[in-house]
């Protein structure tokens, strides 16, 4: 048996609220759980985006902080960790990852082109449009499926995706984007094998090759669990092979960076791309050499990237996630398998099969869960989809997901089992949960600011 490979140096007091007053806060918050003060939740899985824990050489680092305005020593620090660490020439450092997205993308896209992904993030879909781009999505038919096991669920349909080449023409295509590990489809990892015959394409076609890299290391890790002739590599040559096959990455720092602020844009040897980067950087985030962060932040994430390939960490991380995952099949709760890199989704149509769509099942459960345990999810279903724009109708969502969202490094698995006694409870008396109604609707990103109510019978 192995415990946490960390011991702890100083801590942050947490506390759950008596169960009137958990009631009575998310009543006041609208029933949405974006509106709670984060004093009052106790554990709290919104996101895994700078929500980590730094190390004690991280804290130190920020320390060593050199806030020179223009060639910071922790600019150079970090430009050599990411040189090593992927082979590539040329590092622009950014406030964080849709920095890097919307210095890159206007440099990339002709007004009407395409951008090709497996599955494009929030951001970056939103990025893709802003630069008059039309994102689109090849990830493979498993990861729709909640109980298939892939083992790469991430991974690209590559014949779908030359089809669509042979059918628009190359041109059409600004680049292609892979998404590593696939955080639309639920964290889920995409294989070597699979980058290896993308890149093929890519080749083949002339259409540049990225990565959004949020989690390469969480990917490599699955890599060398799942995927034949990796067992016996060190993740930092996974990692190298990952990006050799590349000309390019964006990078949310707050991921596998273990930082709570921070972003990336690198290029492997494309000297007049990174030129027009550097210009680009100016306006949106600052001078070349720090791009909106201070020293102190780009030394924390030098040595964050330093440490995010460690193996023992790995282990911890990805096993702490599926420890959670495992502990609610065996209380048959359903939740989405394989159990991905970075959170666990509980599959909230089968926990609540009484409540439609239009009645947000996945949200209901969200806010039982806080009032039941203190602990704060959040829905990825109907009510982040919103409505129709023509009819008005509340769309309905392909899933229905309660999202568990682990930070690095900052719970125990004994949190983990807080959460998974909560949802117990709350299974238990699964019939009894009612749907919710919205009050108040904000036109875009609806989820952020909604405010809602139970039903009545
Ligand atoms: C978080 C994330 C982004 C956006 O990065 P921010 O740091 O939140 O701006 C882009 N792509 C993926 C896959 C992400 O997970």
């Amino acid at each position: 048996m192995r415990a946490e490979p960390f011991k702890i140096k100083m801590v942050e007091p947490i506390r759950l609220l008596p169960r009137d007053e958990r009631e009575s806060k998310i009543r006041e918050a609208g029933y949405n759980p974006f509106s709670l003060r984060a004093e009052d939740v106790y554990i709290d899985l919104l996101t895994d985006s700078g929500t980590g824990a730094m190390s004690d050489r991280q804290w130190a680092g920020l320390m060593l902080g050199d806030e020179s305005y223009a060639g910071s020593r922790n600019f150079y620090h970090l430009e050599e960790t990411v040189k090593r660490l992927t082979g590539y020439q040329f590092i622009v450092p950014t406030h964080q990852g849709r920095g890097a997205e919307q210095v890159l993308f206007p440099l990339m896209i002709q007004p009407g082109q395409y951008v090709a992904g497996n599955f494009h993030f929030d951001t970056t879909k939103a990025h893709i449009e802003l630069a008059k781009g039309r994102p689109v999505n090849f990830v493979i038919e498993e990861a729709f499926d909640t109980e298939s096991s892939h083992p790469f669920k991430g991974n690209m349909d590559n014949e779908k995706l030359e089809q669509f080449i042979s059918k628009n023409g190359k041109e059409s295509i600004a680049f292609i984007l892979i998404t590593v590990t696939c955080n639309s489809a639920g964290g889920q990892p995409v294989s070597m094998e699979n980058i290896k015959q993308t890149s093929e394409l890519s080749r083949k076609y002339g259409i540049p090759l990225f990565f959004d890299a949020a989690r390469f290391a969480e990917n490599a890790y699955f890599i060398k669990q799942r995927e034949k002739g990796y067992q016996d590599k060190e993740i930092s040559d996974i990692v190298r092979e990952m990006f050799s096959y590349g000309d390019g990455f964006t990078m949310s720092a707050k991921k596998d960076g273990l930082v709570n602020i921070g972003g990336l844009l690198s290029i492997k040897e494309d000297t007049a791309l990174y030129e027009a980067c550097r210009a680009n950087v100016v306006p949106y985030e600052g001078f070349p050499t720090y791009g909106g962060l201070t020293g102190r932040d780009m030394e924390a994430l030098a040595r964050g990237l330093e440490e995010v390939v460690d193996d023992d960490y790995l282990a911890h991380r990805i096993h702490q996630v599926a420890y959670l995952g495992n502990r609610l099949m065996e209380n048959q709760i359903p939740v989405q398998k394989p159990i991905g890199g970075h959170a666990v989704f509980v599959d909230a149509k089968k926990f609540l099969p009484h409540i439609p769509h239009w009645q947000f099942p996945a949200h209901a459960l969200a806010v039982e869960l806080y009032m039941e345990a203190g602990v704060r999810g959040v829905e990825i279903g109907s009510l982040l989809l919103g409505r129709d724009p023509e009819t008005g109708e509340n769309l309905k969502s392909p899933v229905e997901f309660l999202r568990l969202t682990i930070p690095r490094r900052t719970y125990t698995d004994r949190h983990m089992d807080v959460v998974v006694e909560g949802l117990v409870k709350l299974y238990e008396r699964r019939d009894r949960i009612r749907g919710m109604r919205l009050t108040y609707e904000p036109k875009v990103l609806r989820h952020f600011t909604a405010q809602l109510e139970p039903v009545q019978e």
